[in-house]
C-alpha cells in the first residue's frame, strides 16, 4: 500500500514500549487514528520491533537499543533519537500534532514538551489499575500496606472493591514498584490521558481517575475491537489451530494462555497438564517457548499425559488469540488476566477462569470475578484437583451457565459502546477533534 503521509497534514508520533501487551494496543491506536486521517510515525526500540510488513500505512523510527530489564535506561537510551526527529519542524505536507507515548516511555513527554508539542499518554491497563497504582505511594507512606499481609482479604480504604491481596504489589516486587514510582515521579507528565477501557466496564474507576488526575481523559477501548485486524504478534501465530477448532463442537473448548511474560516451573506445568487431562474437556493450550523454567518448550510434560489426552487437546507455541476467542468452538478462557487478554475475552463474550500472577493481573481478576461476575478465580498454588473442578464448573456446571450469560450480556454492552452514540465511539470522536484543533493544554 502506498504511504499516504504526503496527503496527510497532521502527523502523530506514537512511542512504543517493547513488550507485547504494550505494543499491541499502541499499534491498534495507530491504525484507528490513521483511519481518521492522521499520518502515523511509530517510534520503537531495536528490541521487539513491530513488523512493518503488517503495517504498511505507518512510518517507523528506531529510537534506541535498550536493556529491557531497566525501564530508566530504556528512557535515557531512546531520548536522543526522538529528539533528533526535530518534532517541532514542519515538513512541506505534515506537522507533528502530538506525541502519544506508553506510560513507561515517560521521557517522550519531556521531549514533546521541549519541542512545544502536545503529549498524550496511552494507558494500556485498566482504569482500576491506574487508580490503584496511583494510590500506592500514599498507602506505602501511610504504612498501611506494609502492616498488611499481601494475602489479606481486608478492603483497601478508598479503593473499593480491591482488597490488599488484589493490589499490584507484593513483598517480592516491592523494591521494583518503589523504584518505578520514584522514576516516574521525576519526569514530566502528559497532560492528556487515553485509556484502553470503556465506560460500561469501568464507569466508576474512569470517573475517579478523572477527578484524581484532572486531565482530559478518553476511554477508547477495547482497542482490539475498534482497530483493524492486522497482526501485532512478536511470535509467529500458529494458525493451524483454527482447523483443529473447526472440528470441535460449539463452546466446548477451553483456551489456555498465560500471555507473553508469565512463567511456570515443572511442578506447575505438571499440575496444569493433569488438571486439563482429568477435566475431560477439549483444550487449546499455549505453551510459549522458554516459558517453563529449565526447558525449551514442552519437554517437561508428565509421562503419559499426551497418550491420556490424545486428540482432545492441542498445544501450540503462540495462537492467533483474537481469532481463537471469536471462534464458535471456544467456550472458556483460562487466563493470567493480562488486560489485553481480558478485553479480548470480554469483547467476544467468553467467560474466564482467572489465574493472576502479578501487577495489574490481580486487579483485573477482582473485576472479572467480583464486579462483572464473568469468571471464577483459581487462587493460590495450582493443584490438579482444583483445576479440574474449576474447569468443570465453568464449562459444564450451573454456575458456569450463569457466568456465560453475564459474559454475553457484557459483550453486547461493549458492542453498543463502539457503535454511533456509544461511549467509545464518542471518546474517539472527541480525541480526534482534540488532536485536530490542538486543544490540548500545554504541559
Ligand atoms: N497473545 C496472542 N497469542 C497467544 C498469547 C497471547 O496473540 O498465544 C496476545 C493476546 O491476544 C494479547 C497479548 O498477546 O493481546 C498479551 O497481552 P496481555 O495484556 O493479555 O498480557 P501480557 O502478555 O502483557 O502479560
Amino acid at each position: 500500500m502506498e504511504k499516504q503521509e504526503n496527503r496527510r497534514v497532521q502527523r502523530l508520533v506514537l512511542v512504543l514500549f517493547p513488550l507485547q501487551g504494550h505494543t499491541t494496543p499502541m499499534l491498534q491506536l495507530g491504525s484507528v487514528l490513521y483511519s481518521r486521517g492522521f499520518a502515523i510515525t511509530i517510534a520503537h526500540t531495536r528490541f521487539n520491533p513491530p513488523d512493518p510488513i503488517n503495517h504498511p500505512q505507518f512510518d517507523f523510527l528506531v529510537s534506541g537499543t535498550p536493556n529491557i530489564e531497566d525501564v530508566e535506561s530504556i528512557n535515557l537510551n531512546c531520548q536522543a533519537p526522538l529528539q533528533e526527529l526535530e518534532l517541532q519542524k514542519q515538513t512541506a505536507y505534515s506537522q507533528v500534532a502530538g506525541v502519544i507515548h506508553d506510560s513507561l516511555m515517560y521521557f517522550a513527554a519531556t521531549v514533546a514538551n521541549d519541542n512545544k508539542i502536545p503529549s498524550l499518554v496511552l494507558r494500556t491497563s485498566s482504569a482500576a489499575f491506574v487508580q490503584a497504582y496511583a494510590a500506592l505511594p500514599h498507602l506505602l507512606a501511610e504504612g498501611s500496606f506494609l502492616f498488611q499481609d499481601s494475602m489479606s482479604y481486608e478492603q483497601v480504604p478508598q479503593l473499593n472493591p480491591l482488597r490488599f491481596k488484589d493490589l499490584p504489589v507484593s513483598r517480592e516486587n516491592m523494591a521494583l514498584t518503589l523504584e518505578l514510582i520514584d522514576i516516574v515521579s521525576k519526569y514530566k507528565r502528559s497532560s492528556v490521558m487515553i485509556i484502553n477501557t470503556t465506560d460500561c466496564l469501568e464507569h466508576l474507576p474512569l470517573l475517579q481517575l478523572q477527578q484524581l488526575f484532572q486531565v482530559p481523559l478518553f476511554g477508547i477501548g477495547p482497542l482490539s475491537k475498534v482497530a483493524s485486524a492486522s497482526s501485532t504478534s512478536f511470535l509467529e501465530e500458529e494458525s493451524s489451530c483454527i482447523a483443529w477448532l473447526n472440528n470441535q463442537t460449539l463452546k466446548s473448548v477451553l483456551y489456555v494462555s498465560k500471555g507473553s511474560l508469565a512463567m511456570s516451573d515443572e511442578k506447575e506445568l505438571t499440575e496444569i497438564a493433569w488438571g486439563l487431562a482429568n477435566s475431560d474437556q477439549p483444550f487449546l493450550w499455549v505453551v510459549r517457548p522458554g516459558s517453563v523454567s529449565s526447558s525449551d518448550w514442552t519437554e517437561l510434560l508428565p509421562q503419559g499425559f499426551r497418550e491420556h489426552v490424545g486428540e482432545r487437546g492441542l498445544i501450540v507455541k503462540w495462537a492467533p488469540q483474537k481469532e481463537v476467542l471469536a471462534h464458535f468452538a471456544v467456550g472458556g478462557f483460562w487466563t493470567h488476566c493480562g488486560w489485553n487478554s481480558v478485553m479480548e475475552s470480554l469483547s467476544e463474550g467468553v467467560p474466564m477462569i482467572s489465574c493472576p500472577q502479578f501487577f495489574d493481573q490481580k486487579v483485573n481478576s477482582r473485576y472479572i470475578t467480583y464486579i462483572w461476575k464473568v469468571g471464577i478465580e483459581l487462587d493460590g498454588e495450582l493443584e490438579r484437583g482444583d483445576i479440574e473442578r474449576s474447569i468443570r464448573k465453568l464449562m459444564g456446571g450451573r454456575e458456569g451457565v450463569e457466568i456465560r450469560q453475564r459474559a454475553i450480556e457484557l459483550k453486547q454492552m461493549i458492542d453498543v459502546s463502539i457503535l454511533e452514540g456509544g461511549s467509545t465511539y464518542n471518546a474517539l470522536n472527541d480525541l480526534t477533534e482534540f488532536l485536530l484543533t490542538n486543544k490540548i493544554p500545554p504541559n
